[in-house]
């Protein structure tokens, strides 16, 4: 067995899957920065769908993560999306300066009892990562997703288009 890039312990080497979510990727979600660094050059192992400044990642044909072999080869700089689960990132929605994302963890982990953390925790990392990927200038809302979610976007993009309905009518 190959070791990871780095000694920071693993605690998915003993997944009773045997690391079903690495060696099925679907739909992870990373920045340009992780992009570059992390899977530039492999892109032929993968579905690469651009959304905005987010990538989404899929494995090509149900393989592995380019980056896994036995186990993950870059563990310890791993992408956020990696690092959040058994959370992981839901709706992520951008414009006017704002960008709003869901979380949940309603995922297939079978040591989520082990492995869940803290919301703060997990709400902190994401909020981060969102400030690298759409600047400090952006403001950030993140939400555990009960599944009012979208009704909530939808609400606020009504808003802001009477606003802008109401300013165009004024002027
Ligand atoms: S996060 Fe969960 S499903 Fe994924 S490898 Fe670790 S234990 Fe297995
Ligand atoms: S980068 Fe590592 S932790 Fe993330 S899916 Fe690939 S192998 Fe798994």
């Amino acid at each position: 067995m190959k070791l990871g890039s780095n000694c920071v312990s693993n605690p998915c080497l003993k997944c009773p899957t045997d690391q079903s979510c690495c060696r099925e990727l679907h739909g992870l979600k990373i920045n340009e920065a992780e992009y570059t660094q992390l899977f530039a050059g492999k892109s032929e192992h993968l579905t690469v769908t651009r959304k905005g400044k987010l990538y989404e990642l899929s494995s090509l044909g149900n393989g592995p993560c380019p980056n896994w072999d036995q186990q993950c080869q870059v563990y310890g700089n791993r992408p956020m999306d990696c690092d959040l689960y058994p959370y992981t990132m839901g709706n992520v929605f951008e414009g006017d300066g704002e960008v709003y994302a869901t979380y949940h963890s309603r995922t297939e982990c079978p040591l989520t009892a082990e492995l869940l953390g803290p919301r703060e925790n997990a709400e902190a990392m994401i909020r981060k990562f969102l400030t690298d990927t759409y600047g400090e200038h952006c403001k950030v809302t993140v939400r555990y997703d009960e599944g009012a979610a979208r009704l909530y976007h939808l609400a606020r993009r009504a808003a802001a288009k009477a606003k802008r309905v109401l300013a165009g009518e004024k002027a």
